[in-house]
């Protein structure tokens, strides 16, 4: 049966043939035409855009130079130079021609023919552009790149320069063939493949990348189906399908390469947008919840005798939270607020809602030492209540353990503050109406499915799950798509700003005086220390001796030290914790266990050891811990006299804001997001192809907007007109396992 051009075989293609259409396959995942025309470049080679290497500036992120092979060299261990050639053949290392005059000898020929390749470390090449000279390094696909960067050529190279030994380098830049005056089909620029060397030596150059990209655009361009309705495209003022894909590979000018871009970003994002929207609605219309219209007098009582009266954003949250329990459907909520911006009081008001309904309430936080400082002061807020509340985690004592198990299942134990020991078999609730998730990336997809089958009738608990890490809205909006979103974006009021600054060892002894002036005016002081290499033994090392310098440093009497850290088993921790805490020690030397929720008001000093160690939003996390009580607080980072370029801007970023938003996207632009701390394991729920959440969060909210609309007309997709829309979503990439239950 003849499927069209699109559906073929990549190896039927002109110019292909089935070796090639084997690399294509295994190197890039194109099988079919249709696969080769949807990889689109990941950067245009712009003819104007070439510099002159005396003109390179030394902190350019990307240059492009175009220039001709003077030298190339290749370096064994030592750098030692086991072979050098230029455009007259082989030279010696001290840079005399072997041979009689220049003319090799069969013995250079031979040597030549066989070096070693195993044994070359390093393939180092001069190039000069008539203006200056530059060196390109590679250290891996050195053979073949050997034999195409021959002396005399000319070749375009991109990269990041770096200085090296006084001389201007590129580590594996990106090389393409010169741009020849009035070469390329008319177009300013040309695309860029992704490409690896086992392409590139089975003859798949960019040159030829472009060729077939020509051909298959000729062959299957006509049978192309435009994927967005009409209306779509009107109101959107997108450009076609075919057109975009036109443009995309052979980009007329920049606008036209920018209309095609911004088409297949929009359609990308806005189909994403739409099957997380519609199966949102899909399971807000199915998943049946514990209706809860009572309010109760506990709720009441609590809230009354508040030292303080709720920020506006902590009052708004309770009503979407509230809207959520009275609807009759399940509530899956995400609740992101800054470190500090009091959501623990929405959690305890939450669970009163719950237990005003004849339900109870967990509340699961990742650590012992969280869940305690959780228990302590939900206890405070519900001394005002008739509510019981007990805490169960790993170090609980079987005596109690028994009871809390007791009460939980008679149903006399209305909340439960713990760890994942809530979640184990042996605990069976009678009515479990709520389960609050602090911190939601430390725990498990597994774990979480567990939370949903806990209760004993069938109907899932409402979930709530409170995060610290502030997500930018445009990731939240696709990492949690199908979840409702409430953010507290307001700080309660009276907290002041915590003086972030940067010092190096040298200022040590300064340091230390003024953690003692701090400490005799009666505050207290967190030292902290990086996880290194992630192990635990290097880890421990690293504190041990901060933790024995400090001690050096603040001697006991009148000095006490608390030290924390995760070796230590859960009593030992609590010992130090609680030390601290109740004002017994006045420094807590640490690794980043204190990272999450502990809150201790007296401490005005957070001192940040190799604080370049750390990522940015860890760093936020960090200071704040501090800035909680009365006093000035400050955040001294201690680094590295030289830290890398990132590093310093991630330090000088975290000094010149507290906003935890502002923060979080810069983190994401530096770092992009599928390493956005506490994000890695959530990953995306479908890969973007050519989209950037980091990059494209305009035209994503965009299409998240436009997406509510769309489907607020139709929410199954059912209308003629969107049954493009209906069709594009049934492909299989939109039906991975059900990602969205996260809680
Ligand atoms: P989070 O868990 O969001 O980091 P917490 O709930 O621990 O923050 O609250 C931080 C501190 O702010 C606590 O000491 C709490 O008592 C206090 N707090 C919370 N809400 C308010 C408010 N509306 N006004 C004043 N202080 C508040
Ligand atoms: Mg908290």
């Amino acid at each position: 049966m003849y499927q069209g051009e699109l559906e073929s075989d990549i190896q039927y293609l002109p110019g292909v043939g089935p070796k090639r259409a084997a690399l294509l396959r295994s190197e890039l995942g194109v099988a079919r035409v249709k696969d080769l025309i949807h990889l689109y470049p990941f950067r245009y080679i712009d003819r104007s855009s070439v510099q002159r290497i005396a003109d390179v500036p030394l902190d350019a992120a990307y240059v492009q130079v175009q220039a001709t092979v003077v030298r190339t060299m290749l370096m064994g261990a030592g750098s030692r130079i086991l072979y050098m050639r230029d455009v007259n053949g082989a030279l010696r290392a001290d840079g005399t021609r072997p041979g009689y005059g220049g003319i090799p000898t069969e013995a250079d020929v031979q040597a030549e023919k066989s070096i070693h390749f195993n044994t070359v470390k390093r393939l180092s090449v001069i190039v000069s552009d008539g203006s200056g000279e530059m060196e390109m390094v590679f250290f891996r696909g050195i053979k073949y790149t050997f034999g195409r960067l021959q002396p005399g050529q000319e070749f375009l190279f991109f990269g990041k320069p770096s200085a090296f030994g006084g001389r201007i380098n590129m580590v594996h830049p990106e090389i393409d063939n010169p741009l020849l005056p009035g070469s390329g089909a008319g177009g300013v620029m040309t695309g860029v493949y992704p490409s690896t060397d086992k392409l590139k030596s089975g003859g798949i150059t960019g040159k030829v990348m472009n060729k077939l990209m020509g051909s298959a655009l000729a062959l299957a361009l006509p049978e192309v189906r435009e994927t967005l309705p009409d209306y779509v495209l009107k109101e959107k003022g997108l450009v076609p399908l075919p057109y975009a894909l036109q443009h995309i590979h052979f980009p007329k000018d920049a606008q036209s390469l920018q209309k095609a871009q911004y088409r297949l970003k929009f359609e990308e994002l806005f189909l994403l947008q739409l099957s997380l929207l519609k199966q949102k609605y899909i399971r807000s219309r199915n998943e049946r919840g514990i209706p809860m219209p009572a309010v109760g007098a506990d709720f009441n009582a609590c809230y009354q005798a508040l030292p303080y009266t709720l920020t506006g954003a902590q009052k708004r949250v309770i009503k979407e939270i509230r809207a959520d329990l009275v609807s009759g459907h399940q509530m899956n909520r995400l609740l992101q607020g800054d470190v500090g911006s009091g959501k623990t009081m929405v959690a305890v008001l939450t669970a009163l809602i719950a237990v005003a309904n004849g339900c109870q309430a967990c509340i699961m936080a990742p650590t012992e030492v969280l869940a305690q400082q959780h228990f302590a002061n939900i206890s405070k807020y519900l001394r005002p209540t008739s509510v019981r509340v007990a805490l169960l985690t790993g170090s609980t004592r079987t005596a109690e353990r028994r009871d809390i198990h007791q009460a939980l299942q008679d149903g006399s134990l209305g909340i439960i503050v713990g760890t994942h020991a809530l979640i184990e078999d042996t605990v069976i609730f009678h009515r479990l109406g709520l389960a609050i998730v602090d911190e939601q990336h430390r725990f498990g997809v597994d774990q979480r499915a567990k939370l949903w089958a806990k209760n004993a009738d069938g109907i899932p608990p409402h979930i709530l799950v409170m995060t610290a890490t502030p997500i930018p809205r445009t990731l939240a909006m696709t990492l949690y798509g199908d979840l409702s979103i409430s953010v507290i974006d307001e700080m309660p009021p009276g907290r002041k700003p915590v003086e972030t600054m940067q010092i190096t060892e040298r200022r040590r002894p300064a340091l230390n005086r003024f953690l003692r002036d701090q400490i005799a005016l009666g505050r207290q002081v967190f030292i902290v220390y990086p996880l290194i290499f992630e192990s635990e033994k290097v880890d421990y090392k690293n504190l041990e001796q901060g933790y024995e310098r400090t001690v050096a440093d603040f001697p006991f009497p009148p000095y006490k030290l608390a030290i924390v850290h995760g070796q230590q088993s859960a009593e030992e921790k609590r010992f130090n914790m609680d030390a601290f805490v109740a004002g017994r020690a006045q420094i807590l030397v640490s690794t980043t266990v204190i990272e999450v929720g502990v809150d201790v008001p007296n401490a005005s000093v957070m001192v940040i050891e190799s604080a370049e160690r750390f990522g940015l939003s860890q760093l936020h996390q960090l200071r704040g811990r501090v800035g909680r009580g009365s006093d000035k607080s400050y955040c001294i980072l201690v680094r590295d006299e030289k830290v890398s370029k990132e590093s310093q801007k991630r330090l000088d970023l975290l000094c010149s804001t507290e906003d935890g938003f502002v923060l979080a996207e810069e983190d994401m632009k530096m770092r992009g997001p599928g390493d956005l701390e506490g994000t890695q394991q959530s990953g995306l729920p479908v890969s973007l192809n050519i989209a950037s959440l980091a990059k494209d969060g305009r035209i994503l909210s965009d299409a998240r907007e436009y997406a509510e609309h769309v489907l607020e007309d139709d929410p199954m997709l059912e209308k003629p007109q969107n049954q493009q829309l209906s069709a594009e979503l049934r492909k299989e990439k939109y039906h991975k396992d059900d990602y969205s239950r996260i809680s």
